[in-house]
Formats: C-alpha cells, sequence, structure tokens
C-alpha cells in the first residue's frame, strides 16, 4: 500500500474510534444549543463546539475563522510531510542551523522539558525509528534488531540544539523530529487562547483526542468526557468532568502499523526501539493540552505502575487514567491520585 494511502487509512481509523470525546451532559436533561465546526486538519478531525449566544453569532463565527487559521498555520509548520514547514525544514537541513517559527521552538522546548520529566519516555527525536516501523510495515516484515540499534543512536533530545534568535540545529545527520505526539495539543491551547481572547469562555475543542474544555458545557454544568472501553469500543469506560481543562487521550487502537498480521502501536519506546506493547490507553488531565498530550504519549511508554507514581509525584497538577492489557487478556485499569477528584459519579 502505498505510504499516502496507508496515511488515508489511518485518518479513517482515527474517524471511527476515537478515544474520548463529549458526552451532551451526564444525566442532564437539558441540552442547550451550541454552534458547532468540523475540519479535518493535522492527519485528524478536529470539532469545536461553542455554546451559543445567539446576540453574538457573527462574532463567534469570525472567531472561528482565526481559529481555523491559526490552526492551519501550526499544521503546516509542524507536519513531518509539508517540505516547506519547519520541521521538514529541520530534518532536511544537515548540521546547519534554521530559522523557525516563535511557535514551532517553543514546541520544541516544551518537548525537551517533558523528555526530562518522563526520563526520555516522551522524545520528538522518535522520528527515524517511526520511519522505520512504518518501512516495515510497508514491506511486512519486522526490523532486525541490528537495524533498531543502528536507528537508535540517532535518537536521543541531545541531537536538537535550541539555539539564540529561534534557530534549531541538529547534532546527528540521522536525527529527525516528529511532532506528532505534541503538535495537536499545542494547537487546541492556541485555540482556546484565541477564542478566550475575543470574550468567548464556554468551548469545547478537540484535536483527534485532545480535547480542551472552556468553562461551563452549554447547559450550565461542567463538560462530561466519555473515555472508550478499549475492549468494546462502542462503550464507554470512564466519564470525567471537567471545567477549564484539558483531556487527551492517546490509544494503541487509534493509529498502528500491521506487521506479519500483529498489530503495533503507533507509540514508540525511544529506548528500546521498539512500539510500546502493554498499554491501551493513557488519558492525562491538566490545564494545557500541549502537557496532557506529551505526557499521554510518554505514559503509554511508561506502562501503569510507573507512570501512576510519576503522575502522583507530580503534586497534583496532573491527573492520569492508564487501562493494561494483562496476559490474560484482561484489562487492568490504573488511576491516579487526582484522577479520582475528576471520576463522574452517577
Ligand atoms: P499521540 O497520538 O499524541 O500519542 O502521538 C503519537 C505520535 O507521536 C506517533 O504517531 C509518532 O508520530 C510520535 N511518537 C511516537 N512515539 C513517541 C514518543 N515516545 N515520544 C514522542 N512522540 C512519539
Ligand atoms: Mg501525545
Amino acid at each position: 500500500m502505498s505510504r499516502r494511502k496507508k496515511e488515508k487509512t489511518n485518518r479513517k481509523v482515527i474517524f471511527l474510534l476515537l478515544v474520548s470525546f463529549a458526552l451532551p451532559g451526564c444525566g442532564s436533561a437539558r441540552h442547550d444549543q451550541k454552534y458547532s465546526e468540523t475540519k479535518m486538519l493535522m492527519g485528524t478531525i478536529v470539532k469545536i463546539d461553542v455554546c451559543l449566544d445567539q446576540a453574538r453569532l457573527s462574532e463567534i463565527k469570525d472567531a472561528y475563522v482565526g481559529v481555523w487559521k491559526r490552526l492551519e498555520d501550526i499544521s503546516s509548520r509542524m507536519s513531518f510531510f509539508n517540505e516547506h514547514g519547519d520541521v521538514a525544514r529541520i530534518n532536511q537541513s544537515g548540521l546547519n542551523p534554521v530559522s523557525v517559527g516563535e511557535d514551532t521552538y517553543d514546541v520544541l522546548k516544551e518537548s525537551k522539558g517533558f523528555s526530562r520529566l518522563t526520563d526520555g519516555a516522551f522524545d520528538v527525536t522518535v522520528g527515524p525509528l517511526v520511519e522505520l516501523w512504518k518501512e516495515s510495515e510497508r514491506n511486512n516484515s519486522l526490523p532486525s534488531q541490528e537495524e533498531i540499534s543502528e536507528t537508535l543512536s540517532a535518537v536521543g533530545p541531545d541531537n536538537v540544539q535550541l539555539l539564540a534568535e529561534q534557530h534549531v540545529r541538529l547534532l546527528n545527520l540521522k536525527t529527525r523530529i516528529d511532532l506528532g505526539g505534541i503538535a495537536a495539543g499545542y494547537a487546541v491551547d492556541e485555540a482556546a487562547r484565541l477564542f478566550r481572547r475575543q470574550g468567548i469562555t464556554r468551548f469545547f475543542i478537540d484535536v483527534g483526542g485532545d480535547i480542551y474544555v472552556g468553562g461551563k458545557n452549554c447547559s450550565g454544568e461542567p463538560w462530561c468526557i466519555g473515555i472508550r472501553d478499549p475492549r468494546d469500543v462502542s462503550k464507554i469506560i470512564d466519564i470525567v468532568q471537567v471545567t477549564d481543562k484539558s483531556v487527551t487521550t492517546s490509544g494503541d487502537y487509534e493509529k498502528f502499523y500491521v506487521i506479519g498480521g500483529h498489530q503495533w502501536s503507533h507509540i514508540i519506546n525511544p529506548v528500546t526501539g521498539y512500539p510500546q506493547e502493554d498499554v491501551t490507553s493513557a488519558t492525562v488531565i491538566a490545564d494545557r493540552a500541549v502537557a496532557t498530550d506529551a505526557l499521554a504519549t510518554a505514559l503509554c511508554v511508561l506502562g501503569g505502575e510507573e507512570g501512576t507514581k510519576r503522575i502522583d509525584a507530580l503534586s497534583g497538577q496532573y491527573a492520569s487514567l492508564i487501562i493494561v492489557k494483562q496476559e490474560s487478556g484482561d484489562i487492568r485499569k490504573w488511576e491516579s491520585e487526582e484522577y479520582k477528584k475528576y471520576k463522574y459519579k452517577k
């Protein structure tokens, strides 16, 4: 299958199986009006709802125009594939410094911070490993240990240098940056910032599983976000109730590589070079989507016990739910202390 066709297939999978989503209300019979727009962007579905204030409808529509423009800009700058974007220009630069936009520079800086916070489980220099596993899927043949070890030598946050005046330099010719694990979160935060700047405070933004909810929902209650049951994705395993928070879910049933009939996660452990195997999904709740996006990806690598321990150690800033496959075929849910506060109880 061609690369383009494969990407399209992956998008279709995401469309069918978005891992978390807004529910109209947790038991409320009221369904107040909302204005909604949806687009395909950043290789996924972007859905934005704003609670409708008829008197301000044209202002709301104008705000959407600005938000879509900003999201398209972030998408083209941070895409691995757009050859004129910042990421592709860095990846093609050899060892020369490249001038990038303030946003790309900020995301790279944040990425280094999340690498430190997760002991390297989150690492945007997984690019060469992502390419290796994609190639393996095209050939329907697992990479050899030799190929993995060789590829690993180009992976690690120290291979990217952030210089003055928004310049970025790679320190290894084979290093490639892939912002697929964090760019959507950054885009969500930007959309929320732009709405608030226009005085719009009650909204729901979803960029393929990276969600931010502003204020109360359109019925005047906290927003309810459903998290799918990995055993049966037509069901919900948990509901969380949140206000002015981001909720991101990363999962292995959302996007994957199929090699020899086996489904491999698209999230790769930057230490071993292999896709993570045990975690079915990881959900993170926090104030900023750039953080929940990076951490949800990292928790898939860290696993249930280690991931939950780390989130608990971050003194209440973050909440997490990690769902792990057991050898028996059943699942185990790991909830951080803070998560219990958000969980909807009927
Ligand atoms: P997400 O859906 O946010 O969990 O991001 C997954 C995407 O991030 C993958 O499709 C890769 O492009 C990239 N990625 C894979 N593994 C990692 C990792 N360990 N750290 C950072 N990004 C990763
Ligand atoms: Mg992520």
